[in-house]
């Protein structure tokens, strides 16, 4: 049986997924069709935000994180790394903790020193880094959600970039914006003031969320048609 715990750390969790989803992405889904559904479900969490209803918000980003970690398997991206070089327990715009962006106007993107001392160990405290760096109060919970939206969006472009020419070094902005994107989702928690891992060990207690089987199940009509 496959399971995540409140502990997981980032590079478990893409173990549990490619246990768990990868032989039906592999035999289901390309990369484009896995994009496609990591947005619906970011699309249907930010319907959650306009709504007020936080359920559904959380609901949906964590089948988007599902999602996102699929395309990170899909890709041999250790993302957990690329997070910790963008962002090693400091803004990745101004280097400072907690970030001043809002408060000076930083023209270019400063040179870190990464401490490795401080590198988080679980996606719990990952999240609390971003909570850190990245204090909820300092904003709403309708500008993490736009925040994340153009990070998906940025996310999509740089994947179309690197399809486009499968250039090396193209695929090095889908590595920094893979970072990007998960900084927002977690942003997105820490407004929602919900503890990613925990419900993440809640929803992922037992294999698949939806069939309970490892190797997932679910048909493809299941999979393309799941709303939650
Ligand atoms: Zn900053
Ligand atoms: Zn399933």
């Amino acid at each position: 049986m496959a399971s995540v715990n409140r502990s997981i750390t980032i590079k478990k969790f893409q173990n549990f997924i490619k246990e768990v989803y990868g032989l039906s992405n592999s035999r289901y889904f390309g990369l484009g069709d896995m994009i496609v559904n990591m947005e619906r479900f970011v699309m249907r969490g930010l319907k959650g935000i306009r709504k007020g209803d936080d359920q559904k918000t959380k609901l949906n980003l964590l089948i988007a994180f599902s999602w996102f970690t699929s395309i990170m398997n899909r890709l041999h991206i250790d993302v957990e790394n690329e997070i910790w070089k963008r962002f090693p327990y400091l803004c990745s715009y101004c280097g400072t903790y907690p970030c001043i962006c809002k408060k000076i106007k930083v023209k270019k993107r400063q040179k870190v020193v990464i401490d490795n001392k401080k590198r988080p160990k679980t996606i719990e405290q990952f999240q609390k880094m971003f909570s850190d760096v990245y204090p909820a109060a300092d904003r709403t919970l309708d500008h993490a959600g736009v925040h994340l939206a153009e990070e998906v969006g940025e996310f999509s472009e740089v994947i179309l970039t690197f399809r486009g020419a499968h250039r090396d070094e193209d695929f090095k902005n889908v590595e920094l914006e893979a970072a990007d994107l998960f900084s927002c989702i977690a942003g997105v928690f820490n407004s929602l003031k919900m503890n990613m891992a925990k419900e993440l060990a809640k929803m992922y207690s037992k294999n698949c969320h939806t069939c309970k089987k490892s190797p997932c199940i679910c048909n493809f009509t299941i999979i393309t048609k799941f709303k939650s």
